[in-house]
């Protein structure tokens, strides 16, 4: 694997001085980041987000995520215990990660959510933790959630028509996520957000509609655009709802203006008739945000990702059942975040799906 990262490294060190414009950052390329402390690439950008999928199994059936029947569950000794998980969070902590999402797979399946939160909250120096969930189940947790130190949620929610979402999801839950934001609202986790992803024939007609079900809820949606990362493996790029179109589509009934200052969000942000409401567009695929990308990922199984579509994963897991040490932990996630890739590549032509799909990665 280290050979692996050397040659990335060596291949890309060209090219670094282009990037390294978009993010600022002073870095000197080599086989093995010099820099103490914090999770850098070879292309100088630094990862401070850290998302963790908790557990891969779910409770819907997005038909953009995953089978009706389901996917083959990672089995509890698989995934990390709480202890081990607080011990790979603390080591990222101390490499400069600032923000932890939690996600899954469905987070809110995870059993102890609001102690893990607690234990996340006295991490040093403590991070900002928040939370992606399909809602099921919010309404009952949002307060404890919120008491244990979660500061912000995303609930995902493609439509604001109930059967549009049983034909989407495979389950006829549309009213507990709803009930699920209003409890996250009333517990003050905000600003609450709304994740959407518009299907083609599905839901595509809807954007509009479940725009203004968020504003009137002063909820913040943000649409994403579907990625290559089903199980199944059925995404097709003619099918793809684009952000244009999306922009398009908000656009016939309102005035989208663009908030400055992105940074490394993902979602170009657009003012709505003026503001101060708000309404987020995703261009994962047609416009990437590779350059300015803060992210890393653990998986339940302890595997680290240095991206959704990496192709490799370094495994913490095996290693700290087998007695490693921090600093060997540290050598392991360091190593893989220097064999990142400059961009996901799904335009290219060699582009091939990762095996992990999205609901085993933490989305
Ligand atoms: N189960 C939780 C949920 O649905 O919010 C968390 C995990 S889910 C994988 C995280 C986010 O990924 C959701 O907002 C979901 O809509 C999105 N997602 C899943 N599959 C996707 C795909 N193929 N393309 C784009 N977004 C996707
Ligand atoms: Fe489950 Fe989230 Fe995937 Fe939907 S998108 S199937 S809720 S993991």
């Amino acid at each position: 694997m280290a050979d692996a990262g050397e040659e990335h490294g060596a291949r890309h060190q060209g090219r670094q001085q282009e990037v390294r414009a978009d993010v600022s950052v002073d870095v000197v390329p080599g086989p093995q980041s010099p820099r103490p402390g914090r999770l850098v690439d070879t292309f100088g950008r630094i990862a401070t987000d850290l998302r963790v999928s908790l557990t891969d199994h779910c409770n819907l059936r997005c038909t953009y995520c995953m089978p009706a029947e389901g996917l083959p569950w990672l089995a509890k000794p698989q995934m990390l215990s709480d202890e081990e998980l607080l011990r790979v969070l603390a080591v990222f902590v101390g490499l400069g990660v600032t923000q932890i999402r939690l996600t899954g797979g469905e987070p809110l399946l995870r059993p102890r959510l609001p102690e893990l939160i607690a234990a996340i909250t006295s991490l040093e120096p403590r991070p900002s933790i928040a939370l992606t969930t399909n809602g099921l189940g919010l309404a009952a947790q949002a307060t404890a959630l919120a008491e244990a130190g979660l500061d912000r949620v995303n609930v995902s929610l493609d439509t604001p028509d109930r059967a549009t979402f049983a034909a989407l999801t495979r389950r006829d839950r549309w009213e507990d996520v709803v009930s699920g934001l209003a409890a996250a609202d009333a517990a003050g986790l905000h600003p609450v957000k709304v994740n959407a992803v518009l299907m083609r024939g599905v839901n595509d007609h809807q954007g509009l509609d479940l725009l203004h079900w968020c504003l009137e809820r002063g909820y913040q949606l943000r649409f994403i655009e579907q990625m290559p990362l089903d199980a199944q493996h059925s995404w097709a790029r003619e099918q793809m709802v684009t952000a244009e179109e999306v922009r398009r589509g908000l656009s016939e009934q309102h005035t989208l203006t663009p908030v400055p200052g992105r940074g490394s969000a993902p979602a170009e942000t657009y003012l709505v008739d003026g503001g101060p409401a708000t309404v987020g567009i995703i261009a994962s695929v047609t416009a990437p945000f590779c350059a300015a990308c803060d992210r890393v990922r653990l998986t339940a199984d302890g595997m680290v990702r240095n991206c959704l579509f990496a192709r490799g994963e370094a495994d913490l897991r095996g290693p700290m059942r087998d007695g490693a040490s921090d600093a060997d932990l540290i050598r392991l996630i360091r190593g893989e975040m220097w064999r990142k890739a400059r961009g996901h590549g799904i335009g290219d032509p060699d582009f091939t799906q990762p095996t992990r799909p999205m609901s085993a990665i933490g989305g």
